[in-house]
């Protein structure tokens, strides 16, 4: 099979379920997953910590080849560590997610994350790839994609139950955040073609996930 096995790529915004599917698609399988979204996030949480202009592309560029920082794929998450201390935890709060997403309309800072984004495949039987352009510009090529969407206040009510946040709060930052995700020049948030798409509104994760895998087997057969 080469160097990169079987890629599956799960795109759509905030809070569509992206994370809880793609863990239990790679359990699953025996595969690995990994939240492109945790490197954007990373990027801004030490981008901040180092007091760093989110609009200054070059020090930003300079970052993302910083040995300061780094990612680790685990089972469960996508591990942030900066100065060798899991920040995980932290990156995840919406606030950080409004960051991530001022940093990543940067063409160059995007470019700068691609490889390790990429690297994360090589070696594996198989990936499970999340984020917003993982189908049309992570992985191009990749077999399988898929696209989650709900609608936006489904999606808010979960991330303030997650994250015990005020769901008024989290609802405002994620609808600025989606409309720069999907209007950015660069590689902005759409259904990659020949994507499945999935409105999981009114599905459970269980439910979302038999979608998901069904349509994964059957594309599996194919290969
Ligand atoms: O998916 P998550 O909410 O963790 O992503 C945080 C932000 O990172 C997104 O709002 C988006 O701006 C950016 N992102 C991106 N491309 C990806 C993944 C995330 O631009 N592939």
């Amino acid at each position: 099979m080469g160097k990169f096995g079987v890629v599956v790529t799960i795109d759509g915004p905030a809070a569509s379920g992206k994370s809880s599917v793609s863990r239990e698609i790679a359990r699953k399988h025996g595969w690995k997953w990994v939240s492109t979204g945790a490197f954007y996030r990373g990027l801004a949480y030490v981008a901040l910590k180092k007091n760093i202009d989110l609009e200054d592309t070059k020090a930003l560029v300079a970052l993302c080849n910083s040995d300061e920082w780094s990612i680790e794929l685990t089972q469960e998450k996508t591990e942030v560590l900066f100065q060798g201390v899991d920040v995980t935890e932290q990156i995840n709060h919406e606030d950080v997610g409004s960051f991530a997403s001022r940093i990543s309309h940067h063409q160059e800072v995007r470019k700068s994350l691609l490889v390790a984004q990429r690297n994360c495949a090589l070696g594996q039987k198989g990936l499970v790839a999340e984020g917003r352009d993982c189908g049309t510009v992570v992985f191009p090529d990749a077999p399988i994609k898929v696209y989650l969407t709900a609608n936006s206040e489904n999606r808010a009510l979960r991330r303030a139950l997650e994250q015990g946040s005020d769901l008024l709060e989290v609802q405002s930052a994620q609808k600025i955040r989606d409309q720069q995700d999907t209007t950015r020049k660069a590689a902005p948030l759409q259904v990659p073609e020949n994507a499945l798409v999935v409105d999981t509104t009114e599905l459970d994760l269980y439910g979302v996930v038999a979608a998901v895998d069904k349509h994964i087997q059957q594309k599996l057969a194919t290969i």
